[in-house]
């Protein structure tokens, strides 16, 4: 049986699970790759000599230790088989850029996770052609709930989940089943990957992006966010009517961009692209109280109890208070990777778009950013996301043909 050849990116939680994980497979020759100054000298002399022991929620604990563990691009084998990137999206591009000239086509490289145009990204720094005859993928969610208990010798997966989404967008001859396949033999049966359309229809239906901001403006819109409170409020069974109508009217534009891209291209599959309420009712089903309307779902739904906005702990006074925190993944993530993209789409596309934008102005206003100005996407922090803006896009067609939306379509 001939090696695979394996490249780890990052050094935290998660890259611990995959080292011992990928490592333990026979056959497997793993490199780790860390660009986070000091990181790889750091795993490299805490891990033992039987590996990182992995410690998980359905079998055994298993061990593994990464063949070689590096900050230097130059270092990894030339004829890699596969690339994953267990990272926080802002870091991806520095490791496109880094790896560029050490990747042979052909390779398969995602991340996990990798929702809100990691594509778009890949294909920025790597190239069209390049990554049309590659596997690029990205998973909707990491596939484990992990930490460290002790850096470089051991890590707990505290649950494994049971399925996640895989969006692949395969090179000729190779399926989306076989990319998930080979994940499975490196990591394991579970979580099972389900194939989803593709990387167009899952950006644009990224629940985090409408939710997270959507509410956290809503709840905040006529407060001061710098007057602490007593105790974190509760995000979701805080939300008022005001909250669940701007939802439904955030998501109904997002549809609407939906409606004038099928139009446009009838062969595309959009069809994973649901309502917010459609999605709110599939995913939690009974146990939702109250279906009336997006508002009483929120505050009724029990998957939702007790969840408080991000805060950040201060004193005052001897006494403990709390202020939003804004550098949360709600804000950092689901902005600029989430409902900037679908904006910018929906401008390519010239879909209006005056509920969404309320919510990103009123989130640039408290992130101190500038991604929306006069109505459209030309703030200076717009090169921070991943708009098809920032990669230089100023019209649909080409948008949708160079990042593969079109191909394989009649
Ligand atoms: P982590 O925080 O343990 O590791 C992050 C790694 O990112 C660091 O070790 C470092 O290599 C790199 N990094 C961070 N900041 C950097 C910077 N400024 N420059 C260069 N490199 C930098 O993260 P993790 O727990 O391994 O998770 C990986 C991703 O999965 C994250 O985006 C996280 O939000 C997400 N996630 C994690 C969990 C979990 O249970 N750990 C669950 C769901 C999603």
């Amino acid at each position: 049986m001939t090696t695979s050849k394996v490249l780890l990116c990052g050094g935290g939680n998660a890259i611990h699970v995959l080292s011992s994980y990928v490592s333990s497979k026979p056959n497997t020759h793993v490199t780790v790759l860390s660009l986070f100054p000091g990181e790889a000298e750091k795993l490299r002399n805490a891990i033992p000599s039987d590996g990182v022991k992995c410690i998980n929620d359905l079998g055994p604990d298993v061990y593994g230790k990464p063949d070689t563990i590096t900050d230097k691009p130059e270092d990894i084998p030339g004829d890699l088989d596969l690339v994953i990137f267990a990272l926080p999206s802002f870091t991806h591009e520095m490791y496109l850029k880094a790896l560029k000239p050490y990747l042979n086509e052909g390779v398969t490289i995602g991340a996990m996770p990798g929702e809100g145009g990691f594509d778009l990204c890949a294909i920025h720094n790597l190239g069209s052609e390049f990554v049309r005859k590659s596997n690029l993928f990205a998973l909707e969610t990491l596939p484990w709930a992990c930490r460290i208990m002790e850096y470089g010798s051991c890590v707990e997966v505290l649950g494994t989940k049971k399925e996640v989404e895989i969006i692949v967008s395969p090179k000729q001859g190779t399926t989306k089943e076989s990319v998930a396949d080979l994940l499975h033999e490196l990591i394991g049966e579970y979580p099972r990957f389900d194939p989803a359309d593709n990387f167009l229809a899952v950006t644009l239906m990224n629940i985090n992006s409408v939710w997270h901001p959507t509410i956290s403006y809503g709840f905040y819109r006529d407060k001061d966010v710098t007057k602490p409170f007593d105790e974190p409020p509760l995000f979701y069974y805080g939300a008022d009517e005001y909250t669940g109508e701007k939802l439904g009217k955030v998501s109904d534009e997002v549809l609407e961009l939906k409606r004038v891209l099928l139009e446009k291209y009838p062969s595309l599959s959009l069809d994973a692209l649901h309502h917010v309420s459609e999605w709110m009712i599939r995913s939690y089903g009974d146990d939702i109280g109250d279906k009336t309307n997006i508002y009483t779902m929120l505050r009724t739904n029990k998957g939702y109890r007790g969840l408080t906005h991000p805060m950040r702990e201060i004193e005052v006074d001897g006494q403990k208070k709390y202020l939003p925190n804004f550098r949360y993944r709600y804000f950092t993530e689901d902005i600029p990777m989430g409902l900037v993209v679908t904006r910018g789409i929906a401008e390519l596309a010239s879909v209006p778009t005056p509920n969404m934008d309320d919510v990103i102005i009123w989130c640039q206003k408290v992130l101190e950013k500038e991604y929306i100005v006069d109505g459209k996407l030309t703030g200076k922090d717009v090169e921070s996301t991943r708009a098809p803006q920032r990669y230089g896009f100023s019209d649909l067609d080409t948008f949708m043909k160079v990042n593969h939306y079109l191909d394989h379509l009649d």
